[in-house]
């Protein structure tokens, strides 16, 4: 497929910039490129126009993948159409140290492990065992190519954005869409460029840079873009830190980021065996960059435009519950004294598969070693997750776990862990306020271990360790001293690394299982009492009527993430059973009117209770419901249990400030209605006792309003318009009730 790819591209972008008549962007070559049908592609708008795409492959993660695959079960496929992988990284739960916490997950999650292992088998889609390692990791390690398009059902999926590829995360129904060889359907993309002029020196790494670029566009400034880096900064960067930067795009909400094809993308390929992509990437060098006229004239080609100098950036620290409050280490000291956040550091965490490359481990690992060089020995506790099974061999090969040893730390197993709150961490049910630093992505409450009071800071993974061996926040390894074993006031050198293993990646036992070459005799099992996986039941079409008289559900305060839509941590275990996992629709948002969270007023008793017991109460009666919330909403992870969830307790429609883009998409996608108030300040019209009625449904159709009627308890009415963004495609899923409902039907015509 790859050699394919490269044998056609030149021609292919020779056309597309014969069409054009004017210089390209790398994200314009791959969009354009991997059209499902040929269109009129010069009068696309971006941010405006729906396009549909063809990409090359897909990746799941455990926790998704079982929705997507329960459901891509329903379309009535044999095989899936493209390329696709399944990886067990989010259930495996970080208590002891890897090798006890892989036995307890192998027993623990033996019947999902087993049921995606079957359906990979039967459907021809690639297996990563427990154990392999983190998605993003396996992706860029064997499958990410420069100039490819990949979709992935969760969100940090732009990871391959650092070896040239457009990269999106997506909800389980696109998955779908695409294993069932339908097109994908995509807002076209703004640009944001963002030259990087300089290079990197001394504390600071390419995780700043995002670090950076997190505080200048905070969590929405990205929706709706692909974020391209170009400059001789990013020429200077590693493969492996331009992964990290363009994972860490998903928390500006960026659709994803990418860098050029460049020199040190084909030495990654190269150390990761795949020298003849590196070969025809070469050949196709400047298909695989954008032209040389959008560098020269940047403002004129691109929707926005940054520049940042990366050589007198300063190592940043983000957080805490937000990874867009960026602080550079200097300032520490007077933020953490300002905002009271608790100085003492109770644990620094490195890795995930945000940064755990080689240089990220060996970067690291020389600040451990230039610690104990001065006598330091750690004050925190320090724990480190790679990200594949790769990578945890040639960190243990070369010598740099044994380094972390010596300050304590602890080798959890290749997954997720505490990146997503499967970290079993002593004494966190005491929810006590403390702090915690680490190299992952994400550190919105109650990610990292369950507790809400854990204040988590994102930093990159030498300044993390830095700071556990100081214990406090307010460490400025670039100026402060500490006091060593010895009693005498010692400084840490400034870290080195190496880009790419000396002595190679090695060959290992990588855990992966190729899937049956026909899987049809191949059966897949749930278990008809099975608490995990559930089949699933198509959703009711829509009726053709309005929604009247809809009780308000809840109204969210503030931010509400997927995590507080639908939590992860314990959660993760009924990420194959909708009806039970419902059981934690909403509970961690905040009730706009009582300021609690899962405490909600039920409109048939009048009684408070929680998010899915009135829910579930409002469905027994046979009544839909309404929701609303402010702005970004549904930011975070592409988990689509937060819009399948609404969907199975019958909650009609989603009315907000804004949406963040993957959660609007899933929500479309089970047939929720998703709408923004035309006018924000009528969220705050809506009371706790509301009825809702949704008119001149029949008459649904794209760029045409809604009315919203709020029938307030005292009997007045208040009319209120709402916007919506949908297109025929999508008004058509929610005639049908989900699009699933709709691939069924045209693949049953014919
Ligand atoms: S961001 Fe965290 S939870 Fe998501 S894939 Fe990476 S390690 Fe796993």
């Amino acid at each position: 497929m790859v050699r394919t790819f490269y044998n056609e591209l030149a021609d292919k972008i020779n056309k597309i910039k014969d069409s054009f008549n004017r210089p390209l962007t790398l994200s314009e070559k791959i969009l354009y490129s991997h059209l499902y049908n040929n269109k009129n592609i010069v009068s696309l708008r971006r941010g405006v126009d729906y396009v549909d795409f063809a990409p090359d492959r897909i990746a799941m993660q455990d926790a998704t993948a079982q929705m997507a695959l329960l459901q891509f079960m329903m379309a009535g496929e044999n095989r899936t159409s493209v390329p696709a992988s399944v990886h067990c990284d989010h259930l495996i739960m970080a208590k002891s140290g890897a090798p006890e916490d892989m036995k307890s997950a192998l027993i623990t999650n033996r019947e999902v492990y087993d049921f995606l292992s079957s359906v990979c088998n039967k459907y021809g889609i690639g297996f990563w065992r427990p154990g392999a390692g983190i998605i993003h990791q396996i992706i860029l390690e064997n499958y990410a190519f420069p100039g490819g398009m990949m979709i992935g059902t969760d969100s940090h999926t732009p990871n391959a954005g650092g070896l040239g590829m457009v990269a999106i995360g997506v909800g389980g129904a696109d998955a779908v869409d695409v294993m069932t060889g339908m097109e994908w359907e995509l807002k076209l993309p703004k640009l944001i460029g963002i030259k990087l002029n300089g290079k990197l020196n001394g504390w600071t790494s390419a995780k700043d840079i995002i670090l950076k670029v997190a505080g200048l566009l905070t969590v929405s400034g990205g929706t709706g873009c692909i974020v391209e880096y170009f400059g001789e900064g990013a020429e200077s960067l590693s493969c492996t830190g331009k992964a990290t930067i363009c994972n860490m795009g998903a928390e500006i909400g960026a659709t994803c980021s990418i860098f050029g094809y460049d020199d040190s993308m084909a030495r990654y390929l190269f150390a990761t065996g795949r020298k003849e992509i590196a070969v025809l990437a070469d050949k196709n060098r400047k298909h695989l960059n954008s032209d040389p006229e959008i560098f020269s004239d940047p403002t004129k080609y691109l929707d926005r435009f940054i520049e940042i100098n990366i050589s007198d950036l300063e190592p940043h620290i983000n957080g805490p519950f937000t990874p867009d409050l960026a602080t550079p280490v200097s300032r520490m000291k007077a933020e953490v004294e300002k905002n009271k956040w608790p100085v003492k550091v109770d644990a620094g965490l490195i890795g995930s598969c945000t940064n755990s490359s080689y240089e990220d481990i060996s970067r690291a690992a020389s600040v451990v070693k230039n610690a104990l060089n001065v006598r330091l020995t750690a004050k925190s506790e320090f724990k480190i997750t790679p990200g594949s099974e790769q990578i945890r061999y040639i960190a243990e090969r070369d010598g740099y776990f044994k380094l972390f040893e010596k300050i304590g730390g602890e080798v959890f197993a290749n997954a997720c862990g505490p990146c997503i709150g499967q970290w079993d961490r002593k004494g966190s049910d005491q929810n006590l306020v403390n702090t915690v630093i680490h190299s992952f992505n994400r550190n919105f409450a109650k990610r990292t271990d369950g507790n809400p009071n854990t204040h988590a800071f994102v930093a990159s993974p030498e300044i993390v360790t830095a700071i556990a061996i100081s214990g406090k926040l307010t460490f400025n390894p670039i100026t402060d001293t500490l006091l060593n074993s010895e009693g005498k006031e010692v400084k840490i050198a400034e870290p080195v690394g190496l880009e790419l293993p000396p002595q190679g990646f090695g060959k290992i036992e990588n855990g992966y299982q190729e899937p049956e070459k026909n899987g049809s005799d191949v059966d897949i099992i749930i278990a008809s009492d099975s608490e995990r996986l559930q089949p699933l039941k198509p959703f009711k079409e829509w009726d053709g009527s309005d929604f009247s008289n809809l009780p308000l559900l809840i109204k969210a305060k503030g931010k509400c993430t997927t995590d507080h839509i639908s939590m992860a941590g314990f959660w993760l275990k009924y990420r194959g059973h909708l009806e039970n996992i419902s059981d934690n629709y909403m509970i961690g948002a905040v009730n706009y009117f009582n300021d609690k969270t899962n405490l909600i007023l039920n409109q048939l008793t009048h009684k408070y209770d929680t998010v899915p017991s009135v829910a579930r109460a409002y469905k027994s009666a046979g009544i839909g419901s309404v929701v609303a919330g402010e702005e970004n909403f549904g930011e975070g992870s592409s988990r689509e249990h937060a819009a399948m969830e609404p969907r199975y307790l019958n909650v009609k429609a989603v009315i907000v400030k804004s949406f963040a883009r993957i959660h609007e998409t899933n929500l479309k996608k089970q047939g929720v209605l998703t709408l923004t108030f035309s006018n924000k300040e009528d969220y705050y019209k809506i009371k706790e006792n509301d009825k809702i009625d949704i008119t001149v449904l029949k008459e649904f159709s794209p760029g045409k309003q809604l009315t919203v009627v709020l029938n307030h308890p005292d009997g007045e009415k208040e009319k209120i318009t709402a916007n919506h963004s949908y297109n025929e495609t999508q008004i058509a899923w929610f005639k049908a009730g989900s699009a699933l409902n709709l691939i069924r039907k045209s693949k049953k015509s014919t």
